[in-house]
């Protein structure tokens, strides 16, 4: 099974507010070359728009692994995990 067919076994409930934010979009455009959160994340929340020169943020899609929490090489992404009732659920645990 691929991953995105193991993806489509989840369930999500969105919150209206974004549990994760990019601390200062700036260090993304000038400082971060390599951009690793946009591939790091299984769910693909980090994209990078070169059109807007900013990382778009889908944190609809996140499977609260916490990978970007330790990725980012300049500390400029606040995860935290969603509120309570809130995020994804996993079918087998
Ligand atoms: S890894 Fe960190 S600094 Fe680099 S683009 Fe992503 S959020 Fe920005
Ligand atoms: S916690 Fe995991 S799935 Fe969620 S945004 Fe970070 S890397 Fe992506």
């Amino acid at each position: 099974m691929s991953v995105d067919d193991r993806l489509g076994l989840l369930t999500y409930k969105n919150d209206h507010e974004s549990h994760i934010k990019i601390n200062n979009h700036d260090v993304c455009v000038n400082t971060c070359k390599d951009k690793p959160c946009t591939v790091l994340c299984p769910a693909a929340v980090y994209v990078w728009n070169g059109q807007a020169k900013q990382i778009k943020v889908q944190h609809e899609n996140c499977i609260e692994c916490g990978g970007c929490r330790m990725i980012c090489p300049y500390h400029n992404i606040a995860c935290d995990w969603p509120r309570g009732g809130f995020g994804v659920s996993y079918k087998y645990g």
